[in-house]
């Protein structure tokens, strides 16, 4: 993928494989990063800049993830470089390509990411069984469409405040991406009480310190319209949402959003993380120091492949919500607490949690060297 990046630890990768397939123009990578927990579970990102060293941070955060929710998955990733908006003939050519290459891959199941779907994992089903997420019409719970994801970073949230100054009520909320989180916690979050006073996608940002109607961005955002085109606000530059007040600031787009450069220009009192890695490591450490409360991504956002592993192991949509809501509130509370007793980041505190959970099935790998 042009960028040669090679990286291992003790955790993993496991394996890492390069897909080319001249004739299709498919150029993909697959990095299986842990698996003691059982066969890797992660979703498959399509993009023109995605990356190899992206690839491998986001296996390693799957495995975090996948470990910390209490899954019986380890944790991987793939990539295919291509723009997701190609034409659809081409689409599922590339993604045939991809899946039929790694058929015999019984490490790695397949699930959505940025720029893939419920449709292109039908389409994968097709080529390979390793894959979840599917269509209802196909047995599958679409955990976009119903919000899976959003559903527990509300839970996050919601445990998250019982350790701040204030309620969910009435509280200002930021909203950067405007996809499946982004949206759909916006309609939980406002259910709940909280404003959305800003909100933004790739087209623009919009801001209204009196609250923006959710109904009315999910509207613009089903007509494939960007939220800046919401009447009743101010627009602005995407870039400038992290300058706006708020007491909830939720990144819901694309990784490292929030970086040692601009940390400094947020003024919110909590960070809950929709996307991976949208929060580097420095700028963590950064809003730890000020006492601003930043949730780590693979606990908060976890909904969605707790809903992706019990698809897979045969449950119903019914049950999946009381589930992530169980699991997310009692790892957030878990998190938060071993920060403050420990004194230790968050996330510091989240990866001991998980990778003590690893290390202890490591030990039953023939292969384990704790
Ligand atoms: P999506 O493609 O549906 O939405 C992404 C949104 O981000 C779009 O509104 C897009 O316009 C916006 N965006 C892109 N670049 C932007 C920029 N520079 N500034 C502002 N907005 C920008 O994706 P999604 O499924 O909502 O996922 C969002 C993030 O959450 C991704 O990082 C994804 O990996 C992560 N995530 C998603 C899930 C899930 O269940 N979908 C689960 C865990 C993590």
């Amino acid at each position: 993928m042009g960028d040669h990046f090679i990286f291992c630890d003790d955790l993993g990768p496991a394996k890492v494989i390069q897909v080319y397939e001249p004739k299709t123009g498919l150029q993909g990578v697959l990095v299986i990063d842990n698996i003691a927990l059982g066969p890797a579970l992660g979703g498959l990102r399509m993009g023109t800049g995605v990356t190899t060293r992206e690839c491998f941070r986001l296996a390693r955060s799957m495995s975090l993830k996948n470990a910390a929710a209490g899954l019986s998955h380890g944790g991987g990733k793939s990539i295919i470089k291509a723009d997701p908006n190609c034409p659809p003939e081409q689409k599922e050519q590339l993604l045939r390509a991809m899946a039929s290459a790694l058929r015999d891959e019984k490490d790695y199941i397949f699930a959505p990411d940025m720029g893939t779907d419920e449709a292109c994992m039908a389409i994968i089903k097709d080529e390979t069984e390793h894959v979840t997420s599917l269509p209802r019409e196909l047995g599958g719970i679409p955990l976009d469409e119903i919000g899976a994801t959003a559903w527990g970073l509300r839970h996050a949230t919601e445990t998250a405040l019982e350790f701040c100054r204030f309620h969910l009520e009435d509280s200002r909320v930021v909203i950067q991406g405007f996809g499946n989180v982004g949206l759909n916690l916006a309609k939980f979050l406002s259910k709940a009480g909280a404003i959305i006073v800003a909100a933004a996608d790739i087209g623009g940002a919009i801001l209204n310190h009196k609250g923006l109607n959710v109904p009315h961005l999910v509207e613009l955002a089903s007509q494939k319209k960007s939220v800046s085109e919401y009447p009743d606000g101010q627009k602005l530059d995407n870039t400038d949402l992290v300058d706006i007040e708020s007491d909830i600031w939720i990144p819901a787009a694309q990784p490292d959003v929030i970086t040692g450069d601009n940390v400094n220009r947020l003024k919110t009192k909590l960070v809950v993380p929709g996307a991976n890695i949208a929060v580097t490591p420095e700028a963590e450490k950064i809003l730890h120091a000020k006492g601003i409360l930043c949730l780590p991504d693979f606990i908060a956002n976890s909904g969605g492949v707790i809903c992706a592993a019990m698809e897979y192991s045969g449950s119903c949509e019914t049950t999946v919500f009381p589930v992530i809501e169980e699991k997310i509130k009692f790892n957030t509370n878990m998190v938060i607490e071993a920060s403050r007793t420990k004194g230790i980041l968050p996330r510091a505190a989240a990866e001991e949690i998980a990778i003590k959970r690893i290390r202890k099935a490591m030990t039953y790998k023939r292969w384990s060297i704790f």
